[in-house]
């Protein structure tokens, strides 16, 4: 684990507080309002629509656990990151640090196995983790959990990155995969003590950052990641943990290269990938933004998974290969947002109805039953009296079309169609509205689509 920079991200600042009876939120969390809000509704779609896409059934795990769960499965050294939570008489809960061991509790705990495997299994929620907060680190954030569990062909690992790049791909962020495989324990295990006696020979464990240092008897692959230059330059010369692996990883692994290679996706073969959980084994992979050069931008992953073949025995089940992929909802949020990449494409079809009147107002909500029954997007604000407030929420919701029910239409048995990009307007017998509004529905249909050839929001 590499040093965390000192900074001060916006998390580390406390909000303005403009009345000091307002209480403030935690160090750490975020509310998400207004497009900040519609933007991981959208991230979070996404992925539920490639869970459905690629045949994954989703369960829902509660977010408080047993800390027995995870106690074995975790890194001592990020035992100090739980949200510890009174439980009942002398058992210690904890809020989830994240998805997989709660998956597999529930996949034995509901015989999930039982009909056949493997079995696919999606899962979304907010994990907790009290970490160092730091740009890009919550200490509440959102994952979207992908898991194969009874799966130990190389393919689950080329199913889960393929499921991992094309939603990347779809959100318009351009990705690389880290990979590397990490063998099984024993191997490790012989690796760790070769790295260790490496990082001991010719002073050079004086030269390591003090995490470094403290880590080097306790974690010592996890030098590999750290980001302090003196430790990387050290790293260059250390042994690597492809010479240790056993024949059956190391076709494994070449095995998941070859079905990256078929898929084309883009990925670097990272032997200083370690990932920290020690459930892990073979293969790991991390996704890494790039720009449109390919040109990686840091190293916070979006998303990262690994094998973790031995982990539903360890927890009471029969010997079960399994593999898992989390997706960070914000991390991906925050790659949306860097490209001005907002978000109306799901929305095109908001149709927006306005009323001038109280016996407009009843009509109105007439029609916007009618319509809403008969499938259109319809939005109103029929608390508001004034024309103007509502057309001003009809552009915020971003609506396209807009319809006004005045007292004059309502005479005369019509109503005013107007197009809110254009301010065009038109008058449209009201009977014939759901007649007009499908017709102009098909435009826009196809309107986006010219669009969608040039990219998925089309430069918006
Ligand atoms: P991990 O379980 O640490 O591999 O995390 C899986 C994904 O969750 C990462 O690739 C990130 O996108 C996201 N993630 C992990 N930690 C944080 C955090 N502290 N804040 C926000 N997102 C995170």
């Amino acid at each position: 684990m590499p040093r965390r920079k000192k900074n001060s991200p916006e998390l580390l600042k406390k909000p303005e507080k403009r009345n000091e009876k307002i209480p403030n939120r935690l160090l750490g969390m975020k509310d998400l309002v207004g497009s900040e809000y519609r933007c991981f509704d959208l991230v979070v779609s996404k992925a539920l629509e490639f869970s459905k896409l690629y045949s994954f059934t989703p369960i829902k795990t509660p977010v408080l656990e047993t800390f027995d769960l995870y106690k074995k499965s975790t890194r001592k050294s990020t035992d100090k990151e739980f949200y510890f939570v009174e439980g009942e008489k002398s058992e210690k809960v904890v809020l989830r640090p994240e998805m997989t061991q709660g998956v597999v509790r529930a996949y034995l705990e509901n015989n999930l196995g039982e009909s056949g495997l493997p079995a696919r299994l999606f899962s979304l929620g907010p994990v907790f983790r009290r970490e160092k907060l730091q740009t890009g680190r919550y200490r509440e954030f959102t994952q979207a959990n992908l898991e194969i569990i009874g799966e130990k062909k190389p393919l689950a690992e080329a199913i889960l990155i393929t499921v991992a790049h094309n939603f990347f791909e779809e959100l318009q962020i351009k990705t690389q995969v880290q990979i590397n495989s990490i063998g099984t324990a024993e191997c490790r295990r012989e690796y760790g003590n070769k790295l260790l006696a490496y990082y001991k020979e010719r002073g050079r464990r004086s030269k390591l950052c003090h995490y470094c240092k403290k880590n080097l008897g306790k974690n010592c692959l996890s030098l590999l990641d750290c980001k302090e230059e003196n430790c990387v330059k050290l790293r260059e010369e250390a042994p690597q943990i492809a010479d240790y692996l056993t024949s059956e990883s190391r076709e494994q692994f070449a095995k998941t290269l070859e079905f990256l290679d078929e898929l084309n996706i883009n990925y670097n073969f990272n032997p200083y990938l370690v990932r920290g959980l020690n459930y892990y084994n073979d293969t790991v992979f991390e996704f890494w933004p790039i720009n449109d050069d390919g040109v990686l931008l840091g190293k916070m992953a979006l998303g990262g998974g690994g094998r973790y073949d031995y982990l539903v025995e360890a927890m009471g089940g029969p010997a079960t290969p399994a593999i898992g992929l989390a997706l960070g909802i914000e991390r991906t949020m925050a790659r949306l947002k860097d490209k001005h990449l907002l978000i109306n494409s799901q929305e095109e079809d908001i149709v927006f109805i306005a009323q001038l009147g109280d016996q407009a107002k009843l009509k109105a909500l007439q029609l916007f039953e009618d319509l809403r029954r008969s499938g259109f997007n319809v939005r109103q604000s029929f608390a508001s009296d004034s024309l103007k407030i509502q057309l001003e929420e009809a552009v915020a919701l971003r609506a396209k079309t807009a319809l006004i029910l005045g007292k004059k239409e309502i005479m005369d048995g019509t109503i005013l169609m107007r197009d809110i990009d254009s301010g065009a307007q038109e008058t449209v017998v009201y009977k014939k509205i759901k007649e007009r509004l499908s017709r102009k529905d098909k435009l826009i249909e196809k309107r986006i689509n010219n669009r969608k050839e040039g990219g998925l929001y089309g430069g918006l």
